[in-house]
């Protein structure tokens, strides 16, 4: 009997392991191919300082908008780099940093990007740049209407790490707080399981105006794009922290749907400095990549017991020895990072039903 047993661990995990060392071969032949889509064009350039400089802020039907000196010049690419175009689906993106000629209105040259957000192209493999060069991200996730989702979250702290974001974790409507017990729950139990891991979490609310100063200083002087489902508060933050007047709530779904200028991102300048990128609703943020190294290097937390697994490859579903799931049963690992993690293992999977796991672990 104990024989059994043990060759039917070894099978599952020979097994196991073949499958992972494919699609890390994979994975890793994806990603090469991927930078060197977005990288080829720039790596020998150098870029001749006595130019005008300008930044991109939007692309439109009309022609690439770029920001100069206070000013919004309509260039066109000039000749050489089209050619350059055939090898990435947009070799300019907004936040591009550019040199200029000005008396023919063209960009003649692309600064190297420090930062790049990015999805897959819906149809084919090509790399879409949402936007370039940005600083940070805010994560924007509502504790109440709808209740808080920790795995959207975690979701875009992948991509933010990813792109080379800085994330910073915005809780809004907090005013809803009081009246909702459930949420304040599970609100304490989030600020438990993620303050640790070390990200910035400000928690906020339009209607109170509570951690808005917080929020403008934090946004001052950067580029900064706004993550988060639609209808979880970004343009009612904007509004507050700045005094703008972006459309919210049902409003602006319907505008968005009919505009023909924001068909990509656009960096609208800040009272008293720095840039936020607005995107036409925020699909864009949910079509990229996720492999399963990407939820492995993100869930560090689960990283540490994982290291004691009894299995090197051990997926911490139910496999014996497993030390992540010894250490959610003696509560020394926050039941919510584990979920999360299950969820997002599961998508990167490609949508195995996990709910057997779930079972298990709540066992
Ligand atoms: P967006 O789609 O992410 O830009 O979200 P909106 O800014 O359009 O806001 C969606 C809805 O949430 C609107 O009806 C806002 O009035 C509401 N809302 C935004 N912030 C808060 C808040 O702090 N408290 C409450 N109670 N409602 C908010
Ligand atoms: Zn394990």
């Amino acid at each position: 009997m104990k024989n059994d047993r043990f060759d039917f661990e070894e099978e599952f995990h020979a097994r196991d392991k073949k499958q992972f060392r494919k699609e890390r071969k994979r994975l890793t032949e994806g990603d090469r191919s991927k930078f060197k889509k977005t990288d080829q064009t720039k790596k020998d350039t150098v870029i001749d300082d006595t130019l005008p400089r300008g930044q991109v802020v939007s692309i439109t039907g009309e022609g690439i908008w770029v920001e100069h000196e206070n000013n919004r010049v309509l260039c066109a690419l000039r000749g050489g780099l089209k050619k350059e175009k055939l090898l990435v689906k947009n070799l300019v993106a907004v936040g591009d940093f550019v040199r200029l000629d000005l008396e023919t209105s063209s960009i003649v040259q692309i600064e190297p990007r420090f930062s790049t957000l990015a999805r897959t192209e819906i149809r084919g493999q090509r790399e879409q740049l949402i936007a370039v060069n940005i600083d940070q991200v805010v994560i924007v996730a509502p504790l109440v209407e709808p209740p808080l989702k920790p795995a959207l979250i975690d979701r875009y702290l992948i991509a933010a790490a990813k792109g080379n974001i800085r994330p910073i974790i915005v809780l809004n409507k907090t005013d809803l707080l009081d009246e909702n017990p459930t949420e304040t729950a599970l609100y304490h139990e989030f600020l438990a399981a993620y303050e640790p891991l070390g990200f910035p979490i400000l928690s906020v609310s339009t209607t109170t105006h509570a951690g808005i100063d917080a929020l403008r200083s934090l946004l001052q002087g950067k580029t900064t794009v706004f993550a988060g489902q639609s209808g979880v508060g970004k343009s009612s933050l904007l509004n507050a922290a700045f005094g703008l007047s972006l459309k919210t709530g049902e409003l602006a779904q319907k505008t968005y749907k009919g505009t023909h200028t924001t068909t990509t991102a656009e960096l609208i300048t800040l009272p008293g400095g720095g840039h936020v990128v607005d995107t036409p609703g925020t699909r864009s943020f949910t079509l990229w990549n996720l492999t399963r190294e990407d939820v492995v290097a993100h869930f560090r937390d689960l990283g540490v017991w994982a290291k004691e697994c009894r299995f090197p490859d051990c997926g911490h579903v139910a496999e014996p020895g497993c030390a992540v799931l010894k250490a959610l049963k003696e509560g020394k690992l926050p039941l919510m990072r584990y979920e999360s993690y299950c969820s997002l293992l599961e998508e990167a999977a490609g949508g195995a039903d996990n709910r057997t796991r779930r079972k298990m672990s709540e066992e």
